[in-house]
């Protein structure tokens, strides 16, 4: 591949090899003021990946494109964020696809399977490929017609579209990615990407707040039992729930109160987010088919492996509903005690006898 290629794949071991090859020095790439296209379209790529997905920048020269990838992951391993790096592994896998889909050069579709160790032939209708490739690359996927019960075998191997190729592609490579991530970067590099470092940290302060907080609206985030809470950093960090996770994640949220939009937006960076179908689920356990839904309790939580976390208040009650519930009335008569107290404070400064002598005792 060249360079304009390799620049749109660039977590392709060949394109790893064409920048070990390059006359520059990775000190010269962190420090030398010649390398500030590549730094700061390395920034904007973690950035994007932080605020949604990253945008295609054709006003870079295609090796700065291809810089900027090892660029950022040196970023995003600086950071060392756990939510970051899912983010982060995502958004370059989706980009990736962006790519692919609009590839026209099958051959070079087969390249890139090849690295992941897919051998896919060209079909008349795109591609085949053995079904234990396909199994490999469809684990991760919720949807039903990925299931290889719902696909046509010939001789052990599967026929797929374009599009769905370069969706088994798209996890390939954002578990390449999250795999390889945090990489043991040196403290001098992490020093000299500062202002870049600095400018991800406070995008993700903010992303995470509004994620955390300010999308939950009257509710208390803070009060939710730890289950919960790990499930939903999970569902924002882009980690594809398991079905019954999801189901328990979902029936909590509609059960205090959360809108279906609200929850449709906490699942759009999951690996296989389909809106239709996060929708259809959402609005089924909602209630849409005239049987509504409770979350499971913490028994049924225990059996699916979906109790993490566990805390001292998880031994008074049976259900994670309890828990927010209790939770929240403690916090408000904490707070309601910190307030009498502040209100006595300041009654009693009032009442307190000034030192200074009154005029009558002069
Ligand atoms: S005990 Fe219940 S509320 Fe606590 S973490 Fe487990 S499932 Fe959640």
């Amino acid at each position: 591949m060249d360079v304009a290629k390799l620049s749109s794949y660039p977590f392709l071991t060949q394109a790893a090899a064409h920048v070990a090859q390059m006359d520059s020095s990775i000190d010269d790439i962190i420090t030398s003021k010649a390398y500030g296209m590549p730094r700061s379209r390395a920034s904007s790529r973690v950035i994007q990946s932080i605020l949604g997905a990253i945008e295609k920048d054709d006003t870079k020269p295609d090796v700065a494109e291809l810089l900027s990838y090892p660029i950022a992951r040196i970023l995003v391993s600086c950071i060392d964020d756990a939510f970051l790096t899912r983010r982060y592994a995502l958004a370059e896998a989706k980009f990736a696809n962006t790519r692919m889909q609009k590839e026209n050069d099958y051959g070079t579709l087969q390249e890139i399977g090849a690295d992941f160790n897919i051998n896919a032939s060209i079909s008349d209708k795109g591609f085949q490929i053995h079904f234990t490739d396909y199994i490999r690359g469809a684990a991760g996927m919720r949807a039903l017609n990925w299931k290889l019960v719902n696909r046509r075998l010939k001789s052990g191997f599967v026929n797929i579209t374009k599009e769905e190729y370069a969706r088994l592609l798209q996890e390939g490579i954002r578990v390449r990615i999250f795999n390889s991530l945090p990489l043991a970067v040196p403290e001098n590099f992490c020093h000299a990407l500062e202002e870049y470092i600095v400018e991800i940290k406070t995008c993700l302060e903010h992303s995470k707040k509004e994620l955390g907080e300010e999308g939950f609206g009257e509710m208390e985030p803070g009060s939710f039992p730890p289950c919960i809470k790990h499930l939903l950093a999970s569902a924002q960090g882009g980690v594809n729930l398991a079905h019954s996770a999801r189901f328990a994640l979902t029936s909590f949220l509609l059960n205090i109160e959360l809108s279906v939009e609200q929850i449709i937006q906490l699942f759009g960076v999951s690996p296989d987010f389909n809106e239709e179908m996060t929708r259809y689920q959402v609005e089924h356990i909602a209630g849409g088919t005239g049987t509504s839904y409770k979350p499971p309790s913490c028994s049924t939580m225990i059996t699916y492996g979906n109790c993490m976390g566990k805390d001292v208040l998880c031994r008074e009650i049976g259900h994670p509903l309890n828990y927010y519930r209790k939770k929240k009335q403690m916090v408000a008569s904490e707070t309601e005690s910190i307030a009498v107290g502040e209100q006595s404070a300041s009654s009693n400064e009032q009442s307190v006898p000034s030192k200074e002598p009154s005029s009558s005792n002069k």
